[in-house]
């Protein structure tokens, strides 16, 4: 059975703080391994790991960092299949489903590979006579991540090798659900050649996280998870002096209008609602018919292709679909179907009976789908994250739009039309982060920048792209004088440059 521990100052190092937490396989529900939860003291050594590394890592030119960074992607890229088993094996999801988050979160280390020239100033000659001004963007120090249990890889990947670009150091504080895939990151950055103490990963819970939160030490925090936890992050962590980004949760509304080619948008649909088993923050988990004969043709179109979908153990090339991470979420999701079902919402494919010949235990919930929906409902109210679509009947196109704008989650949105003018609307007058125009999930790639609005994001700055060097470092403007120019002896009248 195995036991994960920490990656301090370029080594594993083990656990002192004599509490853990279980590791399970959700195709099984067999228990598979043991995390290490670090106390404060684990989380204050590796801050001072990182503190004492990053005077030299900042000192490192640009470009020799880049280097390191690159040989991270080729290592990374070479191992990727193993690192895909690591996330099959603790989150459950499938194989080809790991194996292109990872390729997601690749392309932000590509992005990060360009460190030199998007770390590029500006230079004015001339601000004032014989003076002249140049500004540049300098590391913070010391920056964490804390990352949710559904992309092991992807959403870490989000974060550290951009950071470390920008040259911080860094503390990744992975899910505990699934934290081999992480520690295994940390490892090839450090044979890439990451300097001792400049990646480095603790492994915990609350007490990791509230050590990390109040550490003086730590400059800034990236968080992606829930809403409640987002926002505990956040002001905590402005409270204590750090900048803070939070990525929450996530209700995605995807609206289809009356002229949408309907092949399309019940495809697109299926994708992007049960992809991941629905634990994917930019999953679909709420369509919005306009009319009821778009509803109608919907539903009908979707029910036999949601029948067909092969659900399995995520170590099986023929599975779509895999088991959810946890059976406390198994539990969770569950319980939302019986809900929904109290709600008077019509559940049109019911996948709580599901049972896998060999994986009895294993922690499975079918691909399911209601109809008639609507928005007092707490099934469409809170965030389910499991494979759960519920249709929601709006009766025109304005309704549709205040749907999606009133819902507290502001992650991803979508609409499918053929009609430019209403697409156009809709992406200029929705209150939502990232935005689809007949494209269901709409990530941004990695060199523009991931971020929801409302809450489902606290803080400034999305993540990856231009918003992630902002915010991985911060500005400092220089105006300098030399002594040939002009003098103009002793002033204290306001200082002018022109
Ligand atoms: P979570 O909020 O339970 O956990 C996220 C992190 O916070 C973990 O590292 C966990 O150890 C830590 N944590 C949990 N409880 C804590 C507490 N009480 N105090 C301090 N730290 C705590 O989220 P999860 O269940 O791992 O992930 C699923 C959630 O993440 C969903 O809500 C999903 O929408 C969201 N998510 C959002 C994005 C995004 O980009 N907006 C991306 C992926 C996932």
């Amino acid at each position: 059975m195995k036991s994960v521990q920490h990656f301090v100052n370029g080594a594993r190092v083990a656990d002192t703080s004599g509490r853990s937490g279980e590791i399970f396989n959700p195709a099984t529900g067999e228990k598979s391994g043991t995390v290490a939860l670090a106390s404060e003291a684990e989380v204050d050594k590796a801050v001072k790991s990182a503190l004492a590394a990053a005077p030299g890592w900042a000192a490192t030119p640009p470009i020799r960092r880049a280097r390191v960074i690159w040989k991270f992607k080729e290592l990374v890229e070479a191992r990727k299949d193993d690192i895909a088993k690591l996330i099959v094996a603790e989150h459950g999801k499938v194989h080809s489903d790991a194996l292109g988050s990872i390729q997601r979160g690749l392309e932000v280390v590509e992005f990060a590979c360009g460190i030199p020239h998007l770390l590029r100033g500006d230079y004015t000659e001339q601000v004032g006579s014989a003076v002249d001004s140049f500004s540049m963007r300098q590391p913070l120090g010391v920056c964490a991540g804390i990352t949710p249990f559904n992309f092991p890889a992807m959403v870490p990947m989000w974060m550290f090798p951009l950071s470390l670009a920008c040259g911080n150091t860094f503390i990744l504080k992975p899910s505990e659900r699934d934290p081999s895939a992480p520690l295994m990151l940390a490892e090839l950055m450090s044979e890439a050649g990451a300097p001792e103490g400049v990646m480095n990963v603790i492994n915990g819970d609350k007490v990791a996280v509230d050590a990390i939160l109040h550490h003086p030490g730590v400059a800034a925090i990236s968080f992606v998870g829930s809403t409640p936890i987002a926002e505990y992050v956040y002001s905590t962590g402005c409270a204590n002096g750090k900048r803070v980004q939070a990525l929450g949760g996530a209700k995605n509304h995807m609206v289809v209008m009356p002229d949408a080619d309907l092949d399309m948008a019940t495809d697109a649909l299926i994708s992007a609602a049960y992809g991941s088993a629905g634990e994917r923050c930019m999953a679909v988990s709420v369509a919005v018919a306009v009319g009821d004969k778009a509803a109608d043709a919907l539903v009908g179109a979707m029910k036999p292709k949601i029948e067909r979908i092969k659900v399995g153990p995520g170590s099986d090339p023929q599975a779509e679909m895999g088991p959810l991470v946890t059976k406390q979420h198994f539990d969770k999701v569950r319980g939302y179907i019986d809900l929904g079902v109290q709600e008077g919402a019509k559940l049109v494919v019911d996948g709580r009976g599901l049972k896998l010949q060999g994986y009895e235990g294993g922690y499975y919930v079918g691909p399911s789908l209601f109809d008639r929906v609507t928005p007092e409902m707490r099934i469409y109210k809170e965030e389910i994250f499991g494979p759960v679509l519920s249709v929601v009947r709006a009766k025109d196109y304005e309704q549709a739009v205040k749907l999606v704008n009133d819902h507290e989650y502001g992650n991803g949105t979508a609409i499918f039309t053929r009609d430019g003018d209403a697409a156009r609307d809709f992406t200029s007058r929705i209150n939502i982060g990232m935005v689809g125009v007949n494209v269901p999930i709409p990530v941004p790639v990695a060199y523009h920048s991931f971020g929801g609005w409302k809450r489902s994001l606290f803080g400034d700055h999305g993540t990856h792209g231009m918003e992630g060097v902002r915010f991985y470092t911060r500005l400092k403007t220089v105006t300098s004088r030399w002594p040939t120019g002009i003098r103009s002896g002793v002033d204290l009248s306001f200082p002018m440059m022109g």
